[in-house]
Order: structure tokens, then sequence, then C-alpha cells
């Protein structure tokens, strides 16, 4: 299996559907991993507007 990263939450994921956002917009084609912990407290997170701890896409074509 691949990773994926959803285009609509750039949360990465191995399925075909976002477990976050629940879309089926997902790519392969993706750059940037950030882990977000402590998305209450990341301002990392507040920027990508992350609410969901997890891995996620900076980039996403
Ligand atoms: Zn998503």
């Amino acid at each position: 299996m691949t990773d994926k990263a959803c285009r609509e939450c750039h949360f990465i994921s191995y399925g075909s559907i976002c477990p976050n956002c629940k879309a089926t917009n997902l790519s392969d084609d993706f750059s940037g991993v950030v882990i977000i912990i402590d998305p209450e407290g990341s301002a990392i997170a507040r920027a990508m507007k992350v609410k969901q701890k997890g891995h996620y896409a900076l980039r996403v074509r």
C-alpha cells in the first residue's frame, strides 16, 4: 500500500477515502510531511486549519 494525501485537507492516509474529511480526492504525489501532535497548540496546525492530529502533507499536487 502507498500512502496518499488528501487534496482537501492534506491528511495522509492509506485508504481511498480520507478519514479526516471523508473526501475521495486523494493524491499520491505530495511532498513535505508534517506531524501534528497538538493541533490546539501548534501554529502550523492553525495555519493549515488542522483540527485532528496526524500526518499532513505540506504540498499536494
Ligand atoms: Zn481530507
